[in-house]
This record gives structure tokens, sequence and C-alpha cells, in this order.
């Protein structure tokens, strides 16, 4: 470093403000991370994010009487998340949400697959079909290097294709099936084989599951993320945690065992920083980029509002069709209640198949949902949003390119972990919840 760099440094061993530890990104894993190191023991812990809102990607957007959310976010009352949090409980709107999918016959059924019309009701040719082409797979088909690998052993090639999940798949993933990596495959598509297995179908129709307590499923409240997470934002204030919001990260010196972070308006320091933001950002700031991005996919919300006949009754749609770019769509009037007389959605669509464009990503949906008879009526764009890093794409070789620039923030001293630190496809707040548990128990134990 020149004689400049030795001063900007000195400067900053004698401005910064000292913190017990400091968490990068305010999402759930950054929340539930500070939670544990105020129960640690942490008297002052600083949360920071360049986001100038609380929950991170959780993010809502509401235009007159109508609210929608990036995703389809649902939580549950047994979350542990709860735990750390109890005051988000009695915000939450209770919901009783069904999910559904279009298959690629055009037919709205059970999702993720329908015995009845994916199986039995398609008539005797085609039964013989599938389980001709399921004996096939298990016999001749057991080496699995890929998700399409691993789906075809289990339910077979023919089912595969004909129920739609490889088109699903496909589009849920960003890539063809063929490119998934097999380790992704097996812990994410476990129900597959769950409900495939030759065992576990004889041991399901002897041993009927009992049914214990079910978890209530609930929404966010209408005000919105911001007023949900400021009840949970109060509690780690009045234990000493801090957030600085809209902070324009700049950089992260080391200054001997301590960590300077340079904001736009102040500098801050410790001996300990968690970071949960996306895994190129964080090299960023402590100068160690290897120029090698990992890849995510980018989101489109596209926010309709809708008087009509939308032809079907469930809440929430997954696209198992052959066609069409948008993965999920849910319908948030069936929580939150119409506006103006009018149901309103967010369709999400994977702006990396449709070149990121909302034009282009409306003109498409409204393409598909024609063909297939929904949505009847006057649709209407009222507002979109671009969501990128929304999850990682798991091509070959991407949790091994990750693990290695995770190891190499390590080696810098930053512990990395969340959905974006730890480039890990985090279905819920709840994994989340634990993962974030796992990650700082393990480091108080080394
Ligand atoms: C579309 C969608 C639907 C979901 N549905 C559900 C659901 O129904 N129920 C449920 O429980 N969970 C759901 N989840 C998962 C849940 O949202 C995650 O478990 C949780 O948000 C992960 O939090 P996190 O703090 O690890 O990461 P995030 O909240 O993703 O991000 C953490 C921080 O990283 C930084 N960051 C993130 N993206 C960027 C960017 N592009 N540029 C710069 N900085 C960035 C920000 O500082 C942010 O605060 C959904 C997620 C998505 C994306």
């Amino acid at each position: 470093m020149n004689d400049a760099g030795h001063q900007i440094v000195s400067e900053a061993v004698t401005e910064a403000e000292w913190f017990d530890a400091i968490v990068l990104g305010a999402g759930i894993s950054g929340l539930v991370s500070a939670s544990l190191l105020v129960r640690q023991g942490c008297r002052r812990v600083l949360i920071v994010d360049d986001y100038d809102h609380i929950g991170g990607n959780h993010i809502d957007w509401t235009s007159g009487g109508y609210t929608f959310d990036i995703g389809s976010l649902i939580f549950q009352d047994d979350s542990p998340l709860l735990d750390h949090f109890p005051e988000l409980l009695p915000l939450y709107v209770p919901i009783d949400p069904q999910w559904a999918r279009l298959n690629p016959q055009g037919m709205i059924t059970t999702y993720p697959i329908s015995v009845r019309d994916d199986i039995f009701g398609t008539g005797l040719v085609e039964i013989v079909r599938i389980f001709a082409s399921v004996l096939y797979a298990r016999l001749f088909q057991r080496d699995m290097r890929n998700a399409r690998d691993f789906a075809r052993y289990w339910i077979g090639a023919y089912l595969l294709h004909r129920s739609g999940l490889q088109s699903y798949m496909k589009r849920f993933y960003g890539i063809a099936t063929d490119g998934i990596d097999i380790d992704l495959a097996r812990k994410r598509m476990l129900w597959i084989s769950e409900h495939a297995s030759l065992r576990n179908l004889l041991s399901r129709v002897l041993k009927p599951t009992q049914q214990g307590r079910r978890n209530r499923q609930m929404a966010r409240p209408r005000e919105g993320f911001r007023f949900l997470y400021r009840a949970a934002a109060e509690r780690l204030e009045k234990a000493g945690a801090e957030f600085h919001l809209a902070a324009e990260m700049r950089t992260i010196h080391k200054v001997q065992d301590q960590f300077h972070l340079q904001l736009k308006e102040r500098i801050v320091a410790s001996g300990r920083i968690i970071s949960t933001i996306p895994i190129h950002r964080a090299e960023q700031l402590c100068g160690i980029e290897s120029g090698q991005k990992l890849d995510t996919i980018t989101l489109i919300g596209l926010y309709f509002s809708f008087a009509g006949d939308r032809g079907f009754r469930q809440s929430i749609i997954y696209n198992f069709s052959h066609e069409g770019a948008w993965k999920r769509l849910t319908m948030y009037s069936d929580f939150y209640g119409q506006a103006d007389g009018r149901e309103y959605f967010t369709a999400e669509v994977i702006g990396n198949h449709i070149g990121g464009s909302i034009p282009r990503a409306e003109r498409d949906f409204r393409d598909h949902v024609h063909a297939n008879g929904l949505f009847r009526g006057d649709l209407r764009l009222e507002g979109s949003c671009i969501l990128e890093n929304a999850y990682p794409i798991y091509s070959q070789g991407a949790a091994q390119r990750a693990a290695e620039a995770i190891g190499r923030l390590r080696a810098f001293g930053l512990e990395s972990l969340g959905r974006q630190g730890g480039f890990n496809y985090q279905p819920t707040a709840r994994a989340s919840t634990v993962e974030a548990e796992a990650a700082l128990r393990e480091t108080q134990a080394s």
C-alpha cells in the first residue's frame, strides 16, 4: 500500500466507531444473526444495509387499494423465526391458501402431481406408457449425474415430460434440467423420491400418517413488510442493536485484528463481520474479487388487477405447462379482499427467459393465460418490478465455486451466510432462520 493509502487507514483508525459485531444485510438472515449475537452477549451490534428498508428481499408494492409482493410469501405460526421475534405473530394475516398447477394439457390440477389427472385419468394406453417408462428408468437409467437423471429415475422420462415437471424445473432453475447439479436435485427434490419409492408408497397405504397439529398459514400484514419488520427491529434496538439503512457501503479494510467498514457518512469498526449480502458484493467491498460472478435468477413481478372469470379457485398456481415464462401466480385479493371490485395478483416471471424485459414478460403472460382459458375478462397491469439475485442458479460446478468464494471471504475474516451470503436456495424464512442459527452456533463452538 502506498503512503496515501496508509494515511487513509490511520485516519480510519481514529474515526471509526466501535461495535461488538457488524451484520451486513437486514433480511431474515441478518435479523436472525443479530438476534443470536445479542443472545450470545454482544452489547453493540450494527446492522447495515444498502437497501432503505428492513426485511431484505421481502418487498411489497402498494398502489391505491392493491397490495402485492414480489413473490408468494407465506409464513407459518410454528416458524423458529417467531422464537426470535414473537411480536411478528399477531401482525400476520391468517390465511387458508390452496395450491394448484396448470399442467401441459391445460388443466388446473393438484400440485405438484395429480395421481388421478396425470396418471390414472389419462387412458389405458397412456397408463401403460407411463409405467413402462418408470420400469425402464429403474432398470436401465440408474446412473444419476444431474437433476433430469434424478427425476427420470424416480418417475420415468414419459411422466416427467407429460406432467410438465421437466418444463417447470427448467423454468424455475433457469437452465435445462440436464445442467442442474445432482446434489441440489437430491436436496431440493426429495419429495419426488419420497412419493415415488415403492417402500414409502406401501408404508403410506399400510400405516396412514397420524394427523398431528397442522401449522397455520399466514400472509404479511396488509400494511406491508416495513410495518411487519419494524416490530422485530424494535426488539433488537432495545437489546442494543442499531440499524444503518441506505448505507452505501464502500470498502472493508482490515486493520490489525479489526475490520473497518467505510460507509457514505461514517466509518464503523468491529472484530467480527457477518455478511448476508450477495457474495460478489462482499468480495467487492473487501477488494478480493475473483472476477467469477455466480449466476442468479432475475425475477420480474407483474402486478395485475382483474375483473371477470379467472378460471380457477385456488390462490396459488404454478405453471407446469411447456410454454410461458411465468412460474407462479398468487392471488393477493384472496388474502386481503378485493379493491374497487377487482381481484389482484402477482405473476412471477423468470427474467432470464425473457431478456429481462417487462413488456415481453407481460405479452408472454397475457398470450399464455389466454391460450389456456384463464383470466377471461379485464386484465390490467398495475405495476411491476425487477428483482436481481432472487435465488441461485445451480448449474454444474456452481456449488463448488460458491464454496470457494465463501472460503476466500472467510480467509479475509468475514462469515458469509444466508440466501445471498451462502448462495443457498432457502425456500422459506424458516430455512433461513435454521441455517443462520446453525452457522452461528458452529462459529461459537469453534
Ligand atoms: C420470490 C420469492 C418467494 C419466496 N416465498 C417465500 C414464502 O412464501 N415463504 C417464505 O417463508 N419464504 C419465501 N421466500 C424465501 C425467503 O424470502 C428467504 O428465506 C429469505 O428472504 C432470505 O433472506 P436473506 O436475508 O438470507 O436474503 P435476502 O433477503 O435475499 O437478502 C439479504 C440482503 O442481501 C442484499 N441484497 C439482496 N439482493 C441484492 C441485490 N440484488 N443487490 C444488492 N444487494 C442485495 C440486501 O442487503 C438484503 O438485505 C421467498 C423468496 C423469494 C425470492
